[in-house]
């Protein structure tokens, strides 16, 4: 854990008691604080105070006497209103800050030299940030990953020399973190998310600029218009700026020419490393998010043979294109966590000849977008409440079949593929739905998934760590 500074002999005031919320209320004792903790859940509260954490409805104290408010993320700070404890801090005038800014401080207090790697960007953090662990704890670094991924940020180890933190950020925690300081910063992408929690795509883009623009070192994908304004903005002030882009070449940066990730400095080209046969990094979106990666190891002194021995052992990450097995020639890729057809998209640009399997809980915007990719389905099953929905679509172009659920829809794919003679397919889980009418969450049927593909008979499994 690691102890909050500058807060000793301070009171400080928590909402928000889910698990970071805790994590936060512990690191705020550690470090000397008296902290009042309160949550809109009863339940919370009572699990809280069972954890000897003082709560107090925080509508029945007086303000004046709290340093800050530490806030989880969770809680609407501007939009689509301020929470009732946001409006509280504000009219006493006391600082509203989150866990990510309470490490910061920590680390500065403590020790500058353990480096912090901050990534954000609309899709791919979860995966980069996994990806930059991963390389640097293959290189023998020692390294600790946490955020919005894995472990609550305060819960990680206290921060000593040449101790690197990987973590990665929500638009929500940046928004919370005014003094974040991160040595390289990360910007992977920016496309229209979350707005009805930040009001406008100029207010979401601007929270994330906020990250970039407080590293040490910027690394921002130009790819799209919002990221690039952001770099151009950085490259006038004079910012260390390293940008990236999988669509074209540039003069100073890092870019995706075939499957090569190469570097340029005025001009001059060092092909470093090809992505080729990388099977967790498929698919254009994944070499943004290599080439991020890439940027920053070579950034923390990392050797080029390093960065391609841990790009080459990328386990991946449960349920995005993770790859489960293997029949001959057939692939299993779970892609669980693909709820919206932009993420399916992305997966059925990665493959040719797919058998895919989709459905569940339908979203507003269904999966007449994705008709591009149909001449690469060899047919799909459909499972789910979204079956009836998802086949109208489908209509007389893709082959496709009911299957209802999921275990069905394996053990059918797995026979057509099998016995189809036109060489390499995939069996790809991509819903382009939530999955809550017949699992948990996504991360259960993704589990579900891999086990049904895994009592195939004659499957070869992959990826036995996840
Ligand atoms: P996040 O943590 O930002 O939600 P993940 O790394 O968990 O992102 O990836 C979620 C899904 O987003 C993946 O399954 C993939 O479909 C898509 N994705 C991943 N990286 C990118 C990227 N760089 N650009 C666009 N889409 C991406």
């Amino acid at each position: 854990m690691i102890a909050a500074a500058g807060v000793s002999g301070k009171t400080i005031a928590l909402f928000g008691l889910g698990g970071s919320g805790l994590a936060t209320a512990r690191s705020l004792r550690a470090g000397g604080a008296k902290v009042v903790a309160w949550d809109d859940n009863p339940q919370s509260v009572g699990l809280a105070s069972t954890q000897g954490i003082e709560t107090q409805d925080l509508r029945d104290v007086r303000w004046q006497e709290f340093s800050s408010l530490v806030l989880s993320p969770g809680v609407p700070l501007t939009h689509p209103k301020p929470h009732w404890a946001v409006e509280l801090a504000n009219a006493a005038g006391v600082e509203i800050i989150g866990d990510i800014e309470l490490f910061a401080r920590a680390r500065r207090a403590m020790c500058t030299s353990a480096p912090f790697i901050a990534i954000t960007g609309t899709n791919g953090k979860s995966t980069t940030t996994a990806l930059i662990a991963h390389m640097l704890k293959n290189a023998g670094r020692d390294t600790q990953m946490g955020g919005n991924i894995g472990r609550a940020v305060l819960t990680l180890d206290p921060p000593v020399p040449g101790r690197h933190y990987v973590v990665e950020c929500s638009s929500y925690q940046i928004d919370l973190a005014p003094t974040l300081d991160a040595d390289i910063g990360i910007l992977l992408n920016l496309t229209p998310d979350h707005l009805d929690r930040h009001g406008s795509m100029e207010q979401y883009s601007a929270i994330k600029e906020q990250l970039v623009l407080q590293s040490r070192v910027a690394i921002i994908s130009v790819d799209d218009r919002h990221c690039a304004a952001i770099a151009g903005r950085l490259a006038d002030a004079g910012h260390q700026l390293r940008p990236l882009s999988t669509s074209r070449a540039l003069d100073d940066g890092y870019f995706l020419e075939g499957s090569d990730l190469v570097a340029a400095r005025g001009g001059r080209q060092t092909r470093l490393v090809s992505l080729e046969g990388i099977g967790s990094l498929r698919g254009t979106h994944n070499a943004e998010n290599a080439l991020a990666a890439t940027a920053s190891c070579l950034e923390l002194g990392m050797s080029v043979a390093e960065i391609a021995a841990g790009l080459a052992s990328f386990p991946g990450l449960a349920h995005r294109m993770e790859q489960v097995g293997r029949m001959g020639s057939v692939l299993f890729v779970n892609d669980s966590k693909a709820t919206n057809a932009d993420a399916v998209a992305t997966a059925l640009a990665s493959f040719d000849h797919i058998y895919w399997i989709a459905g569940g809980l339908p979203k507003k915007d269904g999966i007449a977008g994705l008709a591009e990719y149909f001449p690469r389905i060899a047919k799909a099953y459909l499972i789910g409440e979204a079956a009836p929905e998802f086949s109208a679509v489908l209509g007389e172009n893709v082959a496709y079949e009911i299957s209802g659920t999921l275990d069905v829809a394996v053990r059918h794919a797995a026979r057509d593929a099998t016995a189809d003679i036109r060489g390499e397919s995939v069996v790809l889980l991509s819903p382009a739905c939530a999955s809550f009418d017949q699992f948990r969450n996504f991360e259960v049927r993704g589990d579900a998934f891999r086990d049904a593909v895994r009592t195939l008979s004659g499957i070869e499994t992959i990826g036995e760590t996840h």
